[in-house]
């Protein structure tokens, strides 16, 4: 397929940032929810396509909202891991996988997303800071101080321990809730040791990820931006490409 033709500034800003890239000792990129938009998987924040714009996030994504109706927020889950299993990676994911491979040693990949598109692109090292939406954990640790035992499906609901009534949930990081403290180190690494930042597809709003693109400036680091919309962390970036991850990192990251 053609590639479409960008305005003359973008083109400069695009050889600027794929130059980089190419040279770069370490390259990291930051990706978001829109990282997979267009693998099919709606974004959180989109205005029109938006899960939240459907759903109301405290109801489906806290650890409160779990607890208070069980059922549905599991059935909204198994919706999305349903749609999941259906997605295929796109070009950003493959662009991004192949230019790891090309050049070992320089790649970090950093993911908000709780999909697995990254791994199955090819890039199985990628750092989740939310976890992961194929994979459940027990809601609370078991009471008897032992593991619970094996979990029984139950149909319209979580499936749990028979012997104490622990629930699974989706392992994702909720609001109000931690990151993995293994993560969100190795993150932070990444963004202060690169010499690029290339941030895909996020909003910037949800935190401390928001704050990488700082931590990546602050020490030095180039930062740029692939979003087709604003976002609230576009300041913190030297260059800022307005289009889409399927469409802008394979001219970015292709040999
Ligand atoms: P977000 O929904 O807040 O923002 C999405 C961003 O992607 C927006 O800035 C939008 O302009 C941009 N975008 C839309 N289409 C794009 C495209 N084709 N290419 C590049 N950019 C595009 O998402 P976020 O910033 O990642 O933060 C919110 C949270 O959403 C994260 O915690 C994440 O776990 C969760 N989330 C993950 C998935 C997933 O795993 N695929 C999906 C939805 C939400």
């Amino acid at each position: 397929m053609a590639m479409a033709e960008l305005p003359a500034a973008q083109a400069a800003v695009l050889a600027d940032v794929r130059a980089l890239a190419q040279r770069a000792p370490r390259v990291c990129v930051l990706s978001g929810a829109g990282m997979s938009a267009e693998s099919g998987i709606p974004t959180f924040r989109d205005a029109m396509t938006g899960l939240w714009s459907r759903f109301d996030p405290a109801q489906l994504a806290s650890e409160e909202g779990f607890r208070a109706d069980p059922a549905r927020v599991w059935a909204w889950y198994a919706e999305r891991r349903a749609g999941l299993h259906a997605a295929q990676p796109n070009a950003g994911h493959r662009a991004v996988a192949a230019f790891g491979r090309r050049r070992p040693g320089v790649l970090t990949v950093v993911t908000q997303n709780v999909d697995d598109l990254h791994q199955r692109a090819g890039w199985p090292d990628t750092i989740r800071l939310h976890g992961d939406i194929l994979a459940d954990r027990w809601l609370e640790p078991c009471p008897h101080g032992r593991a619970c035992a094996p979990a029984q499906a139950r149909p319209g609901q979580p499936p749990a321990c028979a012997d104490c009534g622990n629930l699974l949930r989706p392992d994702v990081v909720w609001f109000g809730e931690m990151l993995p403290a293994g993560a969100i180190d190795a993150a932070e690494r990444a963004a202060r040791g690169c010499a690029l930042l290339l941030v895909v597809g996020t909003s910037g709003a949800v935190w401390p990820a928001a704050g990488l693109a700082g931590v990546a400036r602050r020490s030095g680091a180039r930062v740029a931006i692939v979003n087709p919309h604003a976002s609230d962390i576009d300041d913190d970036a030297h260059w800022v490409l307005r289009g889409t991850a399927a469409d802008l990192l394979p001219r970015l990251l292709d040999a």
